[in-house]
């Protein structure tokens, strides 16, 4: 374990103990601090008054945890094994798709279908083979998070969902572990990093959002560069805090919009009534997260599977559902999406409002609920059946399958919903 991972809160001491790790160079009491080819393959680093050989030696012996090998841990992963963190665990439970790719760069084409842990794994060590990459192909839960978080000095947290997130924030409090924490979606990013004792992920979101109110990157879109961007960042993050460098994001949240190139840091700070990290905590041990953030359970999740009974069509029986059946077409995602584009004819129902709009949807008719993906509405869909609607459907893969068919869209404002104007105040984004 790494002194700054003890003690992260006190880097000017560091600052001069790494100022004098030049006086070392080549000659621990051990021996040698860097072989002579590792003199060589950090010599642009080492060359750093930050770093020094001393400092080499410290993230060589330092162990971080990156939570997702997907668009923002790519990145995170790569450039912290090209450093030398000698030791890296990668926790993913996925298999490369070929619809990863254009973001998560440490899979390659001929990955695909293989577990992501094993194709990280070749890659970091391919970069480095100082480094020793410990693969956790599994999905972390509250019955292996402890254990897995703690033989690591930093926490990367890259996941790409609001439970795994809050998990990783719980267990990173319950074991007084740093975690660095970036997200994503379309042309925005925001990172921050959590030191113990100085705040956790729920003081600066104290509760989950409801269910299919934040898209994810299947449904939203992100732009790859930008998880590049943004996984970069962490690693910087990651880098600074084992050596005890220089000022964290640690109490600000950096907010980029990539598209304007704006970029904001907001502070923030610990809040004293905190479930888990403030004064009188009463979350002390890790709780069910899926049901914490109102989702289905993922512990045992497979890849989806549709039984022949499930009410789903595809877009064209879709369209002539509406078009001879009087159908009602039934959008549930975001005012901003609606204005974004939507399928001429539908009535916008956001996914929140349903339970309180019923009046709305007739029980007469047949009715066609879409989304982006197919996701929310496939959720929707079930609730309105055990809701006693007879002729439910989901449309597969939402207006973008729709899209993808060429049929109709139309954008803009329809006058009765205006987008909301332009909000300030840090939204919240789910991941890769
Ligand atoms: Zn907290």
């Amino acid at each position: 374990m790494t002194r700054a991972a003890r003690d992260p809160n006190q880097r000017d001491s560091q600052i001069q103990r790494s100022g004098n790790g030049d006086s070392r160079i080549g000659t621990g009491r051990g021996g040698p601090l860097l072989s002579t080819e590792q003199m060589e393959r950090y010599s642009r680093q080492t060359i750093l008054e930050e770093v020094g050989v001393a400092g080499q030696r410290t993230l060589l012996d330092s162990k971080v945890l990156i939570i997702g090998a997907g668009g923002l841990g790519s990145p995170a992963a790569i450039y912290l094994a090209a450093a030398g963190v000698g030791t890296l665990g990668i926790v993913d439970g996925d298999r490369v798709d070929l619809s990863n790719l254009h973001r998560q760069v440490m899979h390659f084409s001929h990955d695909i279908g293989r577990p992501k842990t094993q194709s990280a794994q070749r890659t970091l060590e391919d970069i480095n083979p100082d480094v020793s990459v410990i693969p956790f192909q599994t999905v972390l839960t509250s019955e292996n998070a402890l254990a897995v978080l703690d033989a690591f000095d930093v926490i990367v947290n890259g996941s790409d969902n609001f439970p795994t997130r809050y998990l990783v924030n719980d267990a990173s409090v319950m074991l007084g572990k740093p975690m660095v924490d970036a997200s994503i979606l379309k042309w925005e990013g925001q990172a921050t990093v959590f030191l113990p004792g100085r705040g956790c992920y729920r003081c600066l979101f104290p509760t989950p959002p409801p269910p299919g109110t934040v898209p994810s990157c299947a449904e939203g879109g992100i732009v790859g560069a930008l998880a590049g961007f943004m996984g970069t960042l962490q690693a910087i993050e990651t880098v600074k805090i084992l050596l005890g460098m220089g000022e964290t994001l640690a109490n600000r949240l950096a907010i980029v919009d990539a598209l304007t190139f704006d970029v904001r840091t907001l502070r923030w700070s610990r809040d004293p009534n905190c479930p888990v990290c403030g004064d009188h905590p009463t979350v002390t041990a890790l709780i069910d997260y899926d049901a914490f953030c109102g989702v289905p359970s993922r512990a045992h999740a497979e890849p989806a599977h549709v039984p022949e009974s499930e009410p789903v069509v595809d877009v064209v029986r879709a369209k002539a559902m509406v078009d001879t059946e009087q159908a009602l077409l039934l959008d549930v995602r975001e005012s901003w999406e609606w204005v974004t584009a939507r399928i001429p004819g539908a009535t916008h129902i956001p996914m929140g409002q349903i339970p309180t709009r019923l009046t709305e949807i007739p029980h007469d008719r047949p009715v066609v609920v879409y989304c982006a993906t197919g996701q929310r509405s496939g959720a929707v869909t079930e609730a309105l059946r055990q809701a006693g609607y007879p002729r439910v459907f989901n449309v597969a893969g939402g207006i973008v399958a729709w899209m993808n068919e060429r049929l109709p869209v139309e954008t803009g404002s329809d006058n009765s919903r205006k987008p909301e104007p332009g909000n300030r105040k840090p939204r919240r984004r789910a991941t890769p």
